[in-house]
């Protein structure tokens, strides 16, 4: 298969085997098991001495075209697909720590990444920092004699801070640190972690990959060497494996992932500069628009703008409220990077378990909501907020 493939052959192409059938759509195989001709075809196969499938909780044929077509375009060597964004996430930390290491992350996290590491790693001995991210100085004054991993997100969510991750990168290798980034809300298309240093890359696939809201799914992503010594037994052995309907949907999924992501980032762009102009509107944080706080990372790390948008309402929650009842295209909904245009309050909803304070930290306000752009008309989610917006007090 061409390396040289540019992404949307890629996501067309890529990783794709075929049956003695020929189909022309990848093929999907339920089945949980596979035969052998012989007694020493098994013994040959479980020795590892012939490549092939052994049992799909291991590997299974359509799960491996998902993996590959991944590979392909993060340029990764190796992946393994997982059931949700969070199991990828938890195998990536857990399976190369032990009691006694030490994890600095990001304190901007998605919630259940965050409590993976604040709450879940320390009861098998495993202490973490949270950081604010943001600033290189934080990361570095964080590091001890333990430390063995730093995790990101970038952007974050809800507020799209950027983190700068060939800086994080560069901290982690003078200590042999790995760092892992969830890189769901820049999409693999917007932003290549490996290539600025970092070491292993997570995605939910629930998200931008499968991008019609139907299955969850999830993969980790890096090179062979640490894949081999760190995730291959940990993930055989306790079973976070993708189910092989779910890797078939992403398969599909994927295919139109940059002409949704074009359309999406389109609409979030008009979007953001439609509200910034709003008197209701106090802040847009938006990663495509020159006024981000960080434009200046942004431009170093990534190559479009982004799904999503970030907003403030003069009017806190009640003026929050009121606009997403009045919206009609754009629907309630925590998930993001849908097809359909959604939208959600962060601080009643997906970060009402932080503290007053830990939602303050991290810039979540009463009048906080997070817009995710779908594939509809852009002129048509422009009025539907501007017709929304009518109904909240400037
Ligand atoms: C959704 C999400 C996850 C978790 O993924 P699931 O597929 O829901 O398990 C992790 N990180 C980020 C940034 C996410 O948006």
């Amino acid at each position: 298969m061409s390396k040289n493939w540019r992404p949307a052959t890629q996501l067309v192409h890529g990783g794709t085997t075929r049956s003695q059938h020929g189909e022309t759509s990848e093929a999907i195989f339920l089945t949980q098991g596979f035969v052998y001709e012989t007694s020493e075809a098994a013994e040959a196969r479980f020795k590892g001495e012939t490549d092939g499938f052994i049992y799909a909780r291991y590997g299974s044929p359509t799960n491996d075209m998902f993996e590959k077509r991944m590979c392909m375009l993060e340029g990764a060597e190796d992946a393994r697909a997982t059931a949700s964004g969070m199991a990828a996430v938890s195998a990536a930390i857990l399976c190369q720590l032990k009691a006694g290491d030490h994890i600095v992350a990001a304190r901007a996290l998605f919630g259940s990444c965050r409590w993976v590491v604040e709450t879940l790693a320390p009861k098998y001995g495993i202490e973490c920092t949270l950081v604010d991210g943001r600033d290189l100085k934080n990361w570095e004054k964080a590091i001890q004699k333990n430390t063995k991993v730093f995790f990101l997100e970038s952007p974050t969510n809800p507020t799209l801070e950027v983190i700068d991750i060939a800086g994080v990168a560069k901290l982690a290798n003078q200590i042999g640190a790995k760092v892992v980034v969830d890189n769901v809300f820049a999409t693999p298309l917007f932003q290549k972690p490996l290539e600025l240093g970092a070491h292993i890359v997570v995605y939910s696939a629930t998200k931008h990959i499968d991008g019609q809201g139907r299955c969850l799914g999830g993969v980790v992503l890096s090179d062979k060497e640490w894949i081999n010594e760190n995730l291959h037994d940990y993930f055989r052995h306790t079973g976070p494996a993708m189910s092989p309907f779910n890797a078939w949907t992403l398969l599909k999924g994927i295919e139109t992932l940059p002409l949704r992501v074009k359309q999406q980032t389109e609409t979030a762009r008009r979007v953001a500069d439609f509200l910034a102009e709003q008197p209701q509107v106090a802040k847009v944080i938006y990663p495509g628009r020159k006024d981000h706080p960080q434009a200046d990372i942004i431009a170093k790390q990534m190559t479009g703008g982004s799904t999503l948008v970030a907003f403030e309402l003069k009017g806190g929650k009640d003026a929050a409220f009121a606009l997403q009842n009045a919206l009609e295209i754009v629907r309630i909904s925590n998930n993001l990077g849908d097809s359909k245009s959604l939208i959600t309050h962060p601080a009643t909803t997906t970060h009402k378990n932080l503290t007053d304070e830990a939602r303050e930290e991290l810039g979540i306000s009463a009048g906080t909501v997070r817009f995710s752009a779908g594939i509809e008309d852009s002129d048509d989610v422009v009025e539907d907020f501007a017709r929304a917006l009518k109904a909240v007090k400037a």
